[in-house]
């Protein structure tokens, strides 16, 4: 452990390393036969308070995993899941939390490496990624933070200059992901789970200390924490909905106690309006489809407050009466949220008592015609309408003149509704070019579009033009 600054700025403080055994295993990353550095985010590492310069130029072999950076401690942390609904023990099985690096302005940042090994926990898989999906996941992570949207950042794509065998070979990768904390529902799970009374009550505390230091001193802590944790996930789920994100694969693991949104596997954009749009291959049943979302981070809520249980009373009864009265007020948190930013979406300053029904009649009527989520909304914000069947739909107009009355504020719509989103079409093309061709170019030129997604870009047309069909036969993957 070093809490002096080091080489490259990096001033690494590992707290979760010295929480007891069960909750992590040392592990070191494999060695990269070559590595090169092929994406870095320099306004992340500035912001971070490292030396962008020289870890550009020379970071190569440390973000590939190849070598350490001092003060790093490289560990696999330990954690359950329920995947689609089946309870597993999982834990990091191809990363490597490096450790927790201290901002210059007292922050505190995990910094870890994807895709850099297998560790006790990859079970049957190689610990390893392709370099495909690592692109994908800092190309969506990064959009989502333009977006406003509480996320795990990206850092840095380093190939590895091996080989990694999926249907085809793919050339590896290693990506390294900046998360307030990688504290999961799954890490709690095994807690409860796996680990005695004491490891759990640990767990929590250290949670409130990280994340929630202001609850520590109510009556109730734990308690607390799950409200607080609700309360986050209400919030981020709006946020998601609102720009058509869909995670698809909301399993306990994937989802975190600092409300950031992470993993990102077969998530992607929905282009027209539907609540059952689903585009994971595996989710054969929308478990995970974009309107399933708000229940089913009930459902993984629901889960987190049985793991904490035994926290909250030593009368089970109690206990439960507890847990019951904090799971209730999601539903109303969501309620709340999902309003105020319609209200903003759609640029409405005063609350009307009928606005849930005048805003789901707009989404009605844009599933009705098919219309597109994003380019809809930007269409609106812009006072333009579009020659498109929802704008020539008479059930529409009479909506739209509805809302005129309102007297809308475009100004305020316009930084509520991106022009642009990583379209899958857009994500796969650049991913194409990146790894069939080595050429970065079209990646780097995507990212920047991306990084201002509430202003048109210049080709405006080439990246809000949405897929065709609505992009329904689009499929995206997990074991990436
Ligand atoms: P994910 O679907 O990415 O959330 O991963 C679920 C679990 O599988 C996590 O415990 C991962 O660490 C593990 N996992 C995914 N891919 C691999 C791989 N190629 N090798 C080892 N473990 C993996
Ligand atoms: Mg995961």
């Amino acid at each position: 452990m070093s809490h002096n600054k080091s080489r490259f700025g990096w001033k690494f403080d590992n707290t979760y390393s010295r929480l007891s055994d069960g909750f992590f295993e040392r592990a070191n990353p494999k060695r990269a036969q070559a590595s090169h550095l092929v994406l870095f985010n320099d306004e992340l590492a500035q912001s971070l308070g490292l030396n962008s310069e020289e870890l550009k130029t020379e970071g190569g072999d440390f973000f590939s995993g190849n070598v350490l950076f001092e003060g790093s401690e490289p560990i696999a942390l330990a954690y359950a899941g329920h995947q689609f609904g089946h309870f597993n023990m999982l834990g990091d099985g191809r990363a490597h939390l490096l450790g927790e690096h201290i901002t210059p302005n007292g922050e505190r940042f995990d910094i870890q490496l994807k895709g850099s090994g297998p560790t006790r926990f990859s079970r049957q898989g190689d610990g390893l990624a392709g370099l495909g999906p690592m692109l994908r996941e800092y190309i969506i992570s990064e959009a989502m933070f333009a977006l406003g949207i509480p996320t795990t950042r990206s850092l840095a794509v380093a190939t590895t200059g091996e080989q990694v065998v999926r249907e085809t070979l793919l050339p590896g990768a290693v990506l390294t992901r900046v998360a307030r904390s990688h504290i999961r529902v799954g890490t709690f799970q095994y807690a409860a789970a796996y680990e005695n009374g004491e490891n759990l009550r640990e767990l929590a505390d250290y949670t409130l200390q990280r994340h929630f230091p202001e609850l520590i001193s109510q009556p109730e802590p734990y308690v607390s924490l799950l409200k607080a944790v609700i309360e986050r996930q209400a919030s981020l789920i709006v946020k998601w909905m609102h720009v058509g994100f869909i995670h698809g694969v909301m399993n306990t693991d994937n989802m975190t106690l600092s409300g950031e949104t992470i993993d990102y596997g077969p998530c992607a954009f929905m282009d027209s309006y539907s609540l059952s749009t689903v585009f994971s291959s595996i989710d054969r049943q929308g478990r995970y489809a974009y309107g399933q979302q708000p229940a089913i981070a009930m459902w993984n809520l629901t889960r987190l407050a049985e793991a904490l249980l035994s926290l909250f009373s030593t009368d089970q009864e109690k206990a439960i009466a507890k847990a019951e009265e904090s799971l209730d007020t999601f539903a109303g948190h969501l309620q709340r949220h999902w309003l105020n930013s319609m209200r903003e979406k759609l640029g409405i300053g005063v609350a009307g008592k009928d606005d849930m029904i005048f805003f789901t009649s707009l989404l009605e009527l844009m599933e009705k015609n098919h219309a597109d989520f994003t380019n809809t909304f930007r269409a609106l914000s812009k006072e333009t309408m579009l020659e498109e069947p929802l704008f020539k739909d008479a059930e529409f107009l009479k909506w739209h003149k509805d809302w005129i009355a309102r007297k809308p504020n475009f100004d305020l719509m316009r930084t509520r509704n991106p022009a642009v989103i990583p379209r899958n079409h857009l994500v796969e093309k650049v991913l194409a070019a990146a790894v069939e061709k080595d050429d970065y170019s079209v990646t780097k030129n995507l990212i920047a579009v991306l990084k201002q997604p509430f202003t048109e870009p210049a080709n405006a047309a080439e990246y809000m033009k949405p897929a065709i069909n609505g992009g329904e036969d689009y499929k995206t993957f997990c074991g990436t």
